[in-house]
């Protein structure tokens, strides 16, 4: 009956129901996001206290279930089910979000919540165990990736509870964990676009246990990525690009950096979670390949962007050495800084 593909593990537990519900503290004048509400076991519960909930739903089976169990109650006008990807929803205002999170959008759902604008006053959700230690590891523990970084940076995040598998129907392999995520807010909302902090953190952590100098200046598409990014700033800023080319021999920047030397026997394999960028995947698709010279004639531009990029990480901030999964949200923001003083963004 249920489908494990989408994540159907209905929380069979009336106990963990309410514990759920009730860590979100919610007032009789919120609006809820419930995200897959399945039958509607926590969706009368957030009824019961809250002055509307909006549940989305992408299997129409379980979307008619949720809607004929409140027909009938006085909660019925009170309920809104959304048909759809939640990922791909355009969601509308809402205080609080509450879900037992289908596995498979854990991140890209984190990720959606926090970048709102006006994100909710509380989420809790129930993930997997891991994914739960991950939102909260900090760094140099093993768990620590970009998704650690994203959520302390612009949330309180907290670990409620530990829920076992066999409060699910059916049981899923794993065991899970109920975290509440607090978006800061007002002054403690980091004054800082979103795309520019995201757009530091995804290169830093391509691989997190290499070298950022490695993972900034040992692949051209990281370089590539920079230099495009820099040529929009200038065409912006009125400052001129310097298109000639670097006479043969005069290639004092050149690929200087070497990416196996620097890694462990893994040093190609992808953090499993890590979001890859685009540029990335190109370049990871023709690894294996032996490495031959690019033909392409390089630009004083290119050299000027691979200058700024080692001069951030070697001169300004002394971070060439470290390694992503020991760097702190500190760390970040003095690259961030560093690059943007250079004319160097993100979004
Ligand atoms: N809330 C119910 C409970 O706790 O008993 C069901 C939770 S079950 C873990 C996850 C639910 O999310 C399922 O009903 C599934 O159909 C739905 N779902 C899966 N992927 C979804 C998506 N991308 N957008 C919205 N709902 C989704």
């Amino acid at each position: 009956k249920f489908n494990t593909n989408v994540g159907q593990h209905i929380l069979k537990n009336p106990g963990v129901s309410d514990a759920i519900v009730e860590k979100a503290f919610l007032k009789p004048t919120d609006t809820v996001l419930e995200v897959g509400p399945g039958t509607g076991n926590l969706t009368v519960r957030i009824l019961e206290r809250a002055k509307k909930c909006i549940c989305v739903e992408l299997d129409p089976r379980m979307a008619a279930e949720v809607t004929k169990r409140v027909q009938g109650t006085p909660e019925q006008k009170k309920l809104e089910v959304m048909l759809g990807d939640v990922i791909k929803t355009e969601l509308p205002a809402f205080d609080v979000c509450i879900s037992n999170t289908p596995y498979q959008i854990s991140s890209p759902l984190v990720f959606k919540l926090l970048a709102m604008p006006n994100p909710p006053r509380t989420s809790v959700l129930m993930f997997q165990r891991e994914f739960a230690l991950r939102l909260t590891a900090r760094p140099g523990e093993t768990l620590y990736c970009r998704l650690s970084v994203n959520a302390q940076f612009w949330a309180k995040i907290t670990h409620i509870m530990k829920v076992g598998k066999n409060n699910f129907r059916p049981p899923p392999q794993v065991e899970s964990s109920v975290v509440r995520i607090e978006p800061k807010i007002g002054k403690d909302r980091p004054n800082i676009s979103w795309d520019e902090w995201d757009g530091v953190l995804r290169v830093c952590f391509v691989r997190k246990n290499k070298t950022l100098r490695a993972n900034w200046l040992g692949t051209k598409e990281v370089v590539n990525m920079v230099e495009r990014n820099y040529r929009t700033w200038c065409a912006m800023n009125g400052v001129a690009v310097d298109e000639s080319i670097v006479e043969d021999g005069d290639d004092a920047a050149g690929d200087d950096v070497d990416m196996e030397a620097d890694a462990g026997p893994d040093a190609m394999a992808v953090d499993e979670d890590e979001e890859v960028p685009d540029f990335f995947k190109e370049q990871q698709q023709q690894s294996g390949v032996p490495k031959t010279k690019s033909k392409r004639k390089k630009t004083r531009v290119h050299e000027l962007v691979r200058e700024k990029i080692r001069k951030v990480l070697e001169d300004v901030t002394e971070l060439a050495d470290k390694r992503a999964g020991k760097c702190d949200e500190t760390d970040f923001l003095r690259l961030l800084h560093a690059f943007n003083e250079e004319g160097i963004h993100f979004s």
